[in-house]
């Protein structure tokens, strides 16, 4: 039993209340008058001495979590979210904190006349402020996304203050119903991101206010996207400039071909001429990056690849190939 209910009275029942609770107490327990009342009267003494003093009273209703005005706090602030991004509550206790019958399954009895008084919590307000804690998450975009900026959806899994128990895990003595104890919720939220436009592998983004949320007047932590840019093997950079690594297949090397080139404005048609080499390069002029209104080029450089599977009749063509040929390509290798 707390010393509320020893009492008989409510963390709202003033200082006259308290005495004359006490009082009618004493009259009851007193050893004097009651032989058996000895330990109750032990109990009461000691509730009394407690509650009729104001810095212990006070020093007692926050560590156990009593404080006036429970029902606005049920109403209030578990969906009020300053925030414009969607947050979803985790927790369905939340949800139903409004509905009555909950609020009688958990406030019934002698609380019942604390829910209905409109006081505000004041040793709320005494508690130190504690700043929220920092969240990170990573996100990778393409290539693309990275050079011409793009917004991102990232999950977040944040805990709150707990808006019953504001942190304070037990409410007149018991665990808190709606965060079971633990003096916060979790809550999941979805937070646009917007990659900016050139932005560099590995860069971290900082969204102010987004992490765990402060307690007690402390700041919100923050949100650190950790931004990664997809690597490809066929792409390299240099300054401006987009390198670019094409495979042709032997018989586009010698007849020619268009081949598909990515590029930051969409796909566009490359012409390889007739009698290509491997390494020959192709510049298209200002389709690069583009920096303080310089452009760069995207330079491609052709590479013959032969497939690893061949059909015999394509083998049979290639022999054939090798037989009418007159050409020899080391002819002037070692003549020098
Ligand atoms: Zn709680």
């Amino acid at each position: 039993m707390n010393f509320y209910e020893i009492l008989g009275v409510t963390p709202d029942s003033d200082l006259s209340e308290i005495k004359s609770a006490y009082r009618k107490l004493v009259r009851l327990y007193h050893p004097d008058v009651n032989p058996q009342g000895g330990k109750k009267f032990k109990e009461i003494s000691k509730a009394y001495d407690t509650l009729s003093d104001p810095a212990k009273k006070n020093q007692y209703d926050t560590l156990n979590g009593f404080f006036k005005s429970a029902k606005s706090d049920i109403n209030d602030n578990i969906d009020n979210n300053s925030s414009s991004n969607a947050e979803t509550p985790i927790r369905e206790n939340c949800n139903n904190s409004t509905d009555k019958s909950f609020r009688e399954k958990y406030f019934s009895g002698l609380f019942e006349s604390v829910l209905s008084s409109k006081s505000a919590s004041k040793s709320s307000e005494k508690l130190i402020p504690k700043d929220g804690t920092d969240i990170n998450v990573d996100v990778t975009v393409s290539f693309k996304d990275s050079r011409l900026g793009c917004n991102r959806v990232v999950n977040v899994v944040c805990s709150k203050l707990c808006p019953r128990c504001k942190g304070r895990k037990f409410i007149n003595g018991t665990k808190c119903p709606v965060c079971s104890g633990t003096g916060e919720y979790l809550r999941h939220k979805r937070i646009k991101v917007k990659i900016p436009k050139g932005i560099k592998n590995a860069t971290k983004l900082r969204i102010k206010g987004e992490g765990t949320e402060g307690s007690f007047g402390g700041k919100n932590g923050d949100l650190f996207v950790k931004v990664f840019v997809k690597s490809d093997d066929r792409i390299q950079y240099d300054g401006l400039d987009i390198l670019y690594s094409i495979p042709i297949s032997p018989f586009e090397a010698v007849l020619g071909a268009d081949v598909s080139v990515n590029t930051l404005d969409g796909i566009i048609k490359l012409k390889i001429p007739p009698k290509t080499s491997s390494g020959q390069k192709f510049r298209l002029n200002g389709l690069g990056l583009n920096k303080n209104g310089k452009s760069g080029d995207i330079i491609v450089t052709v590479s013959i690849e032969i497939p690893n599977i061949l059909s015999d009749d394509e083998i049979k063509l290639y022999e054939k190939l090798k037989n009418i040929s007159a050409y020899n390509v080391r002819e002037n290798l070692f003549n020098e």
